[in-house]
């Protein structure tokens, strides 16, 4: 790896504070029919494989993913949908821990966990512990629009998923060399289960409806049926359209035992918070102290204002708003912005 990049990433982690947070803040009321969009890839520590090469990938990634939102919702598609369809990207790229990509639990299998709300009608969907479904965030809309539950798992969520004509994998499609090699370090005490690589997306839509939506492996490493917050509706996913839409990544223990989405949606209902000051207390006051290895949050509220917020050394990050900005960042204070 280039010397000199190993050099400005040691700088830029150890130069600041850790605690990282970035807030895209309306300053006048929000332009009716505005919309706001932001994504993740998932947060954790610099990888030590990290090169320029692969910040790059991720930045196109997240830029293609973000595209397919912003699109949506400047034609006036809903959030919903178009939380939906850029998880469906992030899910069948390789890079991201969601669908093709997923890491492996400790027996070498895959399970996958997703969620989706709307917060129109705080109708929920989501599915956990899933071995074969190709596209989790879907079955999990479908969980949402057609049943009258909220939170399907394993065989009955993949019995559900075939019965409604949802595309069935082997499992090994969702493995990639990278996932081999990681869960092989884990095994071998090199590594230490490190969050990195679940998917979500938020967005506020032209007609001022949130939704929010989820989509991961979990933590490589896991045992015995473990699942995180990503599927957990207030935990890892919540869309309220009376406050905000939330979608987190990290150490998942911490993000359900913290009730991390409903909380930041509660600090702005009961005590009257701004987004950023809510996000802020919730991850740097509240998840911070906890130690583990901790993660982040993306999150619209109602007026279009956006934060992403992490308290590690790396969120992959994008977002974009009708007023025509949009950025990419994967490191901390690596934001590239954008105008168009
Ligand atoms: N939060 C996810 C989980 O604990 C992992 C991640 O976000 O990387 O399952």
């Amino acid at each position: 790896m280039n010397k000199t990049f190993i050099v400005s990433i040691l700088l830029m982690i150890f130069s600041s504070d850790i605690l990282i947070s970035q807030s895209i803040t309306n300053n006048q009321a929000f332009e009716k029919g505005g919309w706001a969009i932001a994504i993740h890839g998932g947060a954790g520590s610099v990888p030590s494989s990290f090169t320029i090469e692969k910040k790059a990938e991720y930045e196109k990634h997240l830029l293609a993913a973000l595209n397919i939102g912003r699109e949506m919702l400047s034609k006036g598609e809903s959030s919903l949908d178009a939380v939906q369809a850029v998880v469906v990207y992030l899910e069948d790229c390789p890079l991201f821990n969601a669908g093709k990509g997923a890491v492996f639990n400790i027996d070498g299998i895959h399970e996958l966990d997703a969620a989706i709300m709307d917060g129109s009608n705080l109708k929920a969907g989501a599915i956990a512990g899933v071995r074969d479904i190709k596209n989790p965030i879907k079955t999990a809309r479908l969980v949402m629009d057609s049943t009258q539950h909220v939170f399907l798992i394993g065989e009955g969520a993949s019995a559900f998923a075939k019965l409604m004509g949802q595309e069935i994998v082997e499992n090994s499609y969702f493995s990639t060399k990278e996932r081999v090699d990681q869960i092989n370090k884990i095994k071998e005490n090199q590594e230490k289960p490190n969050p990195r690589g679940t998917v979500g997306c938020v967005a506020l839509d032209k007609n001022g409806n949130l939704a929010a939506a989820t989509s991961t492996g979990g933590m490589s490493g896991k045992r015995w049926g473990r699942v995180g917050d990503v599927p957990i509706i207030g935990a890892g996913t919540y869309a309220n359209n009376n406050t905000v839409a939330v979608s987190g990544t990290g150490h998942g223990e911490l993000w359900i035992r913290r009730v991390v989405a409903f909380d930041i949606s509660a600090l702005i209902d009961y005590k009257g918070y701004s987004l950023e000051q809510a996000a802020n207390e919730v991850i740097f006051n509240k998840i911070d102290p906890m130690g583990g290895s901790g993660g982040g949050i993306i999150a619209v509220d109602k007026y279009g204002n956006i934060s992403l917020v992490f308290n590690t050394g790396l969120m992959n990050r994008a977002w974009a708003k009708s007023t025509g900005e949009y950025g990419v960042g994967i490191l901390k204070g690596d934001e590239k912005f954008f105008k168009k």
